[in-house]
């Protein structure tokens, strides 16, 4: 099992001034944060990253919203990294997220949903390589 997993804090909630607060929900739910950069994903970038949904309907708004404005990716890491940070976000509707979870608190829509989580420690290694170079991961230096 891995135990790094790869969020971003999505352009709504970075405009709604919110990197802070989330920031710290991931925290206090004992991840700990390797990398982190603010970042505005060009079309080809955000086309990429999404590239398995580039036959859902929703493909093309999913670019445009990503690509509205900065972001925040963060790569983290944490025993079960994927899974639980899958359960603190909570599910991708926000009206269908449990409570407390970071969808629940500060997403708006299904689509805007302030938060992304990778689904797998493999799509997690991918991501966290789109944002991060090794340099920027500092995986050559000691804890
Ligand atoms: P996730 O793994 O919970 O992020 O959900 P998915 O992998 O199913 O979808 C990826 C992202 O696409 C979601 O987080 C939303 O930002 C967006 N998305 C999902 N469903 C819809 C939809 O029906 N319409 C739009 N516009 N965006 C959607």
């Amino acid at each position: 099992m891995s135990n790094k997993t790869l969020a971003i804090i999505k352009p709504d909630a970075v405009k709604k001034n919110l990197v802070g607060q989330i920031i710290t929900k991931i925290t206090e739910a004992g991840f700990k944060v390797k990398a982190v950069k603010m970042t505005k994903l060009t079309v080809d970038s955000a086309g990429g990253f999404y590239e398995v949904h580039k036959e859902r309907p929703f493909f093309n708004d999913l670019v445009e919203f990503m690509t509205s404005g900065p972001c925040v990716p963060i790569a983290l890491e944490k025993e079960n990294a994927v899974a639980d940070f899958r359960k603190l976000i909570g599910a991708t509707d926000p009206a269908q997220a449990d409570e407390g979870t970071i969808r629940k608190l500060f997403a708006d829509s299904k689509a805007e949903n302030a938060v992304h989580g990778s689904d797998s420690d493999e799509n997690a290694a991918i991501e966290i390589a789109h944002f991060f170079t090794r340099k920027e991961l500092l995986e050559n230096y000691p804890n």
